[in-house]
């Protein structure tokens, strides 16, 4: 019958389905409250320029350490913060947070490092954002230098008028742009000659192969080749070995990032790391 059907339906396809709402609706409106309690953190990871060893930036990493669930990766709740209309109030956190930490170095062996904060696409459609990050600057008493916004190509690639004038406005404020996790946008790259980023991050999975995959080989120093024809820096996400670093290194990348420097840490324990070396 129609409603033993309907009931075969609930258990094998509604009720898994009805879990999986549930949770997102819990992480929905747990995310509502998630700064107020102090439930949201930033890890920061070196960036460390390949010729000389020297630490020249930090990536600032969102996590949510729940009270329940542990520590949550920006990879699960930032789509749920972007779908859920929250993204430009937990960004203006992340940059408020980012601004502050990079204050608080100030007597430590990371000051005057940029902290490079990643940029959602939600919060580029905002009116107030450059506004926003330019208040955040002055309240820590810092020069518009101290921010990097990390971007995906996407972002760029999708552009709309009011992106666009955010973004120019962010440049002329004197922000650096990075393209983030570059070549895995499929994107058409005029944008490059419209915006002139700073910097262009390879992404991750194009190291992962390295020194061994023929394709990692030839993407890696391809993009390292075009970044350096446009005059623009890059660094490399994701490396973790020795030979990865060799083969950057090898082929003239500037920059590169990753657990065989450093696992994304805590402000003062990083600064501690950075003491050390
Ligand atoms: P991403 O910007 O590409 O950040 C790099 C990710 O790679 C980070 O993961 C980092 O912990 C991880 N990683 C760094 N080095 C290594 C390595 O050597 N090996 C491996 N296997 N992984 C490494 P995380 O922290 O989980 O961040 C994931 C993504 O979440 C970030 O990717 C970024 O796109 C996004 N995200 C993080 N914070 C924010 C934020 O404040 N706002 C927005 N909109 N997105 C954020
Ligand atoms: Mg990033
Ligand atoms: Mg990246
Ligand atoms: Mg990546």
């Amino acid at each position: 019958s129609a409603k033993h059907g309907g009931r075969n339906r609930y258990c094998f396809f509604t009720e898994p389905m009805n879990r999986r709402v549930q949770q997102r609706l819990e992480m929905e409106s747990g995310l509502r409250d998630a700064e107020r309690r102090g439930e949201l953190e930033l890890g920061y990871q070196p960036q460390v320029d390949i010729a000389s060893g020297a630490v020249v930036g930090v990536e600032a990493l969102v996590r949510w350490r729940h009270p329940r669930h542990g520590l949550i990766s920006p990879a699960n709740f930032i789509p749920v913060a972007e779908e859920s209309g929250q993204i430009a109030r937990i960004g203006d956190w992340v940059l408020a947070e980012a601004c502050r930490q990079c204050a608080a170095w100030r007597e430590t062996a990371l000051a005057g490092l940029p902290v490079a904060v990643n940029l959602s696409a939600a919060q580029l459609g905002r009116s107030d954002l450059a506004e926003g990050i330019l208040r955040h600057l002055e309240a820590y008493g810092l020069p518009s230098s101290a921010l990097q916004l990390e971007m995906t190509e996407g972002l760029f690639f999708h552009e709309t008028e009011p992106v666009r004038s955010t973004l120019q406005s962010l440049q002329r404020s004197g922000l650096q742009l990075v393209v983030d996790d570059f070549g895995t946008g499929y994107s058409n790259l005029g944008y490059l000659k419209r915006f002139p980023v700073a910097k262009l991050k390879i992404d991750e999975s194009f190291v992962r192969g390295l020194p061994e995959d023929t394709e990692d080989v030839v993407i890696s120093s391809t993009l390292i080749r075009m970044a350096h024809g446009l005059r623009l820096r890059v660094i490399a996400e994701g490396v973790e070995t020795a030979e990865q670093l060799a083969f950057l290194r090898e082929h003239g990348c500037d920059e590169a990032q990753g657990f065989y420097f450093s696992r994304p840490l805590a402000g003062a324990d990083l600064a501690r790391w950075a003491q050390r070396r």
